[in-house]
């Protein structure tokens, strides 16, 4: 089922840099996610060449006067969304209840520190680059992988072909992905399902005869058991080389600063 490639992941080394930033502004998308700009001069430079690039954001309590007090603050990893010579913007799941201490430390940090509240930017330090053009996108992802489909979605062209899978709680917490006519978006609910079987359950659903002609990326990230149905559509149905797929777990479920294998 194999076929020759029209386009390659190549990983590309970053030299890493750390930052200091300042919150400055929020945007609740949903009542459980929300777009935050944080600010600051040493942005100046930043730089993240592949649409899944991750970044590690530090959340000190107070204002620390040193490096290395920024630095030893708690910190999780976040996919950079947009960005400019002095801004960055991220886009956070905001799980548990904030208010109720019930959330991690960046999901809190995320729904309820104040404008002007200090945190740290460390990396990306290095990139996969998609170059070239696949003949067709497989997505899919819960909301912590939104900003890495989006960014995926800006990369492609008019003519792109493809799906998206994003899994949400319900229809008042959908997450757009906005992609060219022919890539179909598909919110998929999980309702009251524990995160992530939804949305195996749909590809579970998705068959050898599903497999799009031509050379496909394929990109599928969420709750850490999201990785087997993954890997069985896109390796074992799809017979896609595994150098042309990512999928990872980007959280699991009661651990706290999770780190996915890279
Ligand atoms: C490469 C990569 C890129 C990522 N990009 C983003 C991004 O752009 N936006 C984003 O929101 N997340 C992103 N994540 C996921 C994020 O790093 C984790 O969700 C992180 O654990 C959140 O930290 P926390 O302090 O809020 O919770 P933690 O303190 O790490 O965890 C506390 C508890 O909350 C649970 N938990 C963690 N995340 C979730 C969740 N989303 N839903 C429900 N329960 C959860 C944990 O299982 C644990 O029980 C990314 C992860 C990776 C590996």
């Amino acid at each position: 089922m194999m076929t020759s490639s029209t386009f390659t992941l190549e990983p590309t080394g970053l030299e890493f840099r750390f930052r200091r930033v300042r919150l400055v502004a929020r945007d609740w998308l949903t009542p459980s996610y929300v777009r935050i700009r944080l600010q600051g001069a040493e942005l100046a430079g930043f730089v993240s060449l592949g649409a899944d690039d991750h970044i590690r954001i530090f959340f000190p309590d107070g204002d620390p006067q040193t490096v290395e007090e920024l630095r030893a603050a708690p910190n999780r990893e976040y996919t950079p969304f947009a960005w400019d010579e002095d801004w960055l913007e991220l886009e956070f799941a905001i799980h548990g209840e904030p208010e109720k201490g019930t959330a991690g430390v960046a999901a809190a940090w995320a729904a309820t520190a104040p404008l002007g509240a200090v945190a740290g930017v460390g990396g990306p330090r290095g990139s996969k680059v998609l170059s070239g053009r696949p003949d067709a996108w497989l997505l899919a992802g819960d909301e912590t992988a939104v900003p890495a489909m989006r960014r995926f979605a800006r990369t492609m062209d008019a003519d792109a072909v493809g799906r998206v899978f994003v899994e949400v709680t319900d229809a008042a917490h959908e997450l757009r992905i906005d992609a060219p006519a022919g890539v179909v978006v598909e919110q998929v609910h999980r309702e009251t399902a524990p995160a992530g079987a939804a949305l195996a359950t749909r590809l579970d659903a998705l068959d050898a005869g599903d497999r799009p002609a031509g050379s496909v990326f394929g990109f599928v990230a969420a709750e850490q058991s999201v990785v087997k149905p993954g890997r069985a559509l896109l390796l074992d149905r799809w017979g896609l080389a595994p150098d042309q797929i990512v999928v990872k777990g980007y959280w699991k479920r009661g651990e706290t600063e999770y780190h996915a294998p890279h």
